[in-house]
């Protein structure tokens, strides 16, 4: 089932969760118990991120480095599959972007329409690590709305093989991006609510927000967002803190801020109990103040941390 038909349906905030692919090397049972303790919850859908390749370099035994191209967390599309055959859930793979030629890309959204999946969330990608700056494959999309118009397209039976006649019309359901605290290359927030708003019209039936800890900037996009004309539902996203390093990587990483509150608090902790019980605690504050504002879904970044969201799930349904 698409995700907006579960929005459009639901008659109280749904609840969604996010996993990584397993490290290469590691089984996919590691997903399942990372799973197994969230299933309770009944999750309307459950999105599976994707990682593109990486350039490393490894040493060979005479000294020289050789370049290899290594894929961490491969599989987003079988995992999808196989997590909706294990729990009877839908499940959304993220597309991107990065690394992908148009071909390629049509190639991994017929497999996906084979599979059943319905879903897909369509993102750019961050630069390759290598990269200092978002580099498209060549002969590849260099923003999500151009990916998008390859799914609309693929809607609507339109392949890349032109000469191709009466063909299957695919089914995606399509989220894209947003960000509360504005993407990091944008130059202003006037310009990326516009550049979602083309989106949008490009078809995109929900957004899904990028992790933010303070509602207000949720309430405040959401309002900006109605303000230009965006008017499908925008899905918040929620990541529990249970670390100090965070206070530093998390902005870094995801150019967003940690409201004082909450840096404050997490630097008297003395413990990392302490700070995943002060992380746990704004979560919640968090997650029923969303809800008791009627958002359509809360959306968690479940990241490695799954007993955490399910303590703090388990608070709120
Ligand atoms: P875009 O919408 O293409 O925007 C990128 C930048 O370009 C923005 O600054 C925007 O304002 C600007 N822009 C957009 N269109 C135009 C235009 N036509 N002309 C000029 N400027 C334009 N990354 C992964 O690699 N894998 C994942 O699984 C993944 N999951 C994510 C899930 C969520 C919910 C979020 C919020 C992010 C996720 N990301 C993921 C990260 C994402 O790929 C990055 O944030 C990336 O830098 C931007 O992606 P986007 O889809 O928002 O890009």
């Amino acid at each position: 089932m698409k995700v907006i038909d579960h929005i459009n349906q639901a008659k109280d905030t749904l609840i969604s969760f996010e996993v990584l692919p397993p490290l290469k090397g590691r089984g996919i049972e590691a997903l399942y118990n990372h799973l197994d303790p969230l299933m309770e919850f009944k999750p309307a859908f459950i999105n599976v991120t994707y990682h593109r390749s990486e350039h490393v370099f490894k040493k060979n035994a005479d000294g020289s480095f050789q370049k290899v191209v290594v894929r961490k967390r491969p599989g987003t599309e079988s995992i999808c599959a196989a997590i909706m055959n294990k729990y009877n859930v839908d499940t959304v793979p993220h597309l991107i972007c990065g690394g992908f030629s148009i071909n390629e890309t049509e190639d991994a959204l017929i497999n996906l329409h084979y599979l059943g999946i319905d879903n897909v969330l369509v993102l750019r990608g961050d630069a390759a690590k290598n990269e200092t700056s978002f580099e498209p494959e060549p002969g590849g999309h260099k923003y999500a709305c151009d990916l998008l118009k390859q799914v609309v397209n693929l809607n609507s039976g339109v392949y890349l093989e032109d000469e191709l006649k009466n063909t299957h019309k695919t089914k995606f359901c399509i989220g894209v991006a947003g960000y509360p605290e504005k993407h990091f290359e944008a130059p202003n927030m006037a310009a990326d609510l516009q550049y979602l708003k083309s989106k949008v019209e490009c078809g995109a039936d929900y957004i899904i927000t990028q992790m933010f800890f303070d509602n207000a900037k949720y309430y405040a996009f959401v309002k900006a967002c109605r303000e230009v004309g965006i008017t499908v539902p925008i899905i918040p996203g929620l990541k529990p803190v249970y670390n100090r390093k965070q206070l530093n990587v998390l902005p870094k990483t995801f150019h967003i801020d940690l409201p004082p509150e909450l840096s404050v608090e997490m630097e008297k902790c003395k413990t990392d109990a302490e700070v995943e019980r002060v992380g746990s605690e704004w979560l919640l504050y968090q997650s029923k103040d969303l809800k008791q504002n009627g958002v359509p879904v809360l959306h968690y970044y479940t990241l490695g941390r799954p007993h955490v969201v399910a303590n703090v799930v388990k608070e709120i349904v």
